[in-house]
């Protein structure tokens, strides 16, 4: 039984919704084995561009610093947004990752049982899927690398002699690869022993130095099965065997997109939790940020459609790497399951024969279900 600090930063669009959901499931939790959580909620995104002038303030980076794990909705995506402020809500992110050196992205891929044909892939080639997509988060092109190094600027649009242009910069250093290459092998170790590093080393020199690196690393881990694909590659074998993969590490953009087209194997955008983990420690674990890897989703906000599984699996993430609550995160697993087994979906899941209830409605049920 113990006393945690959770600070809370519910974002713009279906974030509030969804983090909503993920506090019932924590209560319930907290219900069952006799935890205490203590929640701060803080401002993110367009809210506290709003309030306090900033996408998240240094005082809510600070709060962050002194609890024991982050939950985080989604920020930025919408309408009518952009020109209204100078600050974009998606710097929340950036401040956060960056200032916290939250470099590890941990997406765990594995589509339920009873949710296979709700994947567009067929049941018979998904069946066995369990893969962990490890994602650099602070390097590549979302953080640009001007000459002279523009702070807080990652693209720059100009004006030339020959028209208008725009740059981003991929830069990667060998320190950067090498700790992030090693989170992928030390993943591998406690699942299939096997890891996929991605890259597009034909084309990019950033991917040629980070195969060189990756091969020195995996020197290191004779237990582990290793192998080299190139992105391209890599989308396609997602969807044609994706039970064949581990661990998946990959730089930032590759991370992203990956995962967006890994998401459909496991039904929706909204099934998928994830991890940001960096190196500070807590009292029982790592710091870390916990989100599901889907935006704001403007287009279905407010309407009680957003699927909260992501954001409740987002919680189950939490409380086994940041407080160290193996049981409980395996609770929550098994609550989702087993809702999704009785035939409730929130509307993204809609087959025949499902029962459609709303985002609060399938937070109440997996409470209820722990
Ligand atoms: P980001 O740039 O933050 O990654 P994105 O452009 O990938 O955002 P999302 O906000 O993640 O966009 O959403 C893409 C679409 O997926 C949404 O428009 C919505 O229809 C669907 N979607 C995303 N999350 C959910 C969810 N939790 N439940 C149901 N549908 C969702
Ligand atoms: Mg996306």
């Amino acid at each position: 039984m113990g006393n945690y600090t959770i600070t809370v930063l519910p974002g713009d669009g279906i974030g509030p919704e969804v983090t909503d959901q993920a506090i019932n499931v924590l209560n319930a939790v907290a219900g069952r084995f006799g935890h205490t959580f203590t929640y701060h909620k803080r401002l993110v995104g367009v809210a506290a561009i709003e309030a306090e002038g900033d996408a998240i303030s240094d005082e809510s980076l600070e709060v962050c610093l002194h609890s024991d794990a982050i939950l985080f909705g989604a920020v930025g995506g919408l309408p009518n947004y952009d020109g209204r402020y100078k600050v974009k809500p998606e710097q929340a992110l950036f401040k956060l990752r960056k200032g916290l050196q939250f470099f590890a992205n941990l997406r765990p891929v594995k589509p339920l049982n009873s949710l296979l044909s709700a994947s567009p892939i067929k049941p018979e080639v998904l069946r066995g899927t369990d893969l962990l997509v490890v994602r650099e988060l602070t390097g590549g092109l979302y953080y640009g690398h001007l000459e002279p190094p523009v702070p807080g600027k990652p693209s720059e649009i100009r004006k030339t002699g020959h028209g208008t242009e725009a740059i981003d910069t991929l830069l990667y250093t060998e320190a950067e690869i090498e700790r992030i290459l090693r989170v992928a092998f030390e993943a591998a170790r406690d699942r299939k022993k096997k890891v996929t590093s991605v890259d597009k080393a034909n084309v990019l020199s950033s991917s040629v130095l980070w195969r060189q690196v990756a091969d020195r690393v995996a020197a290191d881990y004779p237990d582990i099965t290793f192998e080299h694909l190139l992105v391209d590659a890599c989308a396609m074998h997602l969807i044609r065997k994706p039970s064949s993969f581990d661990v998946i590490v990959t730089e930032n953009l590759f991370g992203d997109i990956l995962t967006d087209e890994a998401s459909m194997l496991a039904g929706s955008m909204g099934m998928l939790p994830s991890a940001s983990l960096g190196t500070r420690k807590t009292a029982n674990g790592r710091l870390g940020l916990y989100e599901p890897i889907h935006g704001s989703a403007p287009d279905i906000a407010g309407q009680g459609k957003a699927n909260p599984i992501a954001a409740i699996l987002s919680a189950a993430m939490l409380l086994q790497y940041s407080l160290g609550l193996k049981d409980e995160a395996a609770a929550i697993e098994t609550a989702v399951e087993q809702v999704i087994q009785a035939g409730y979906r929130t509307e993204d899941l809609r087959e025949a024969e499902t029962k459609i209830i709303n985002t609060q409605e399938m937070g109440q049920k997996i409470a209820s279900a722990l």
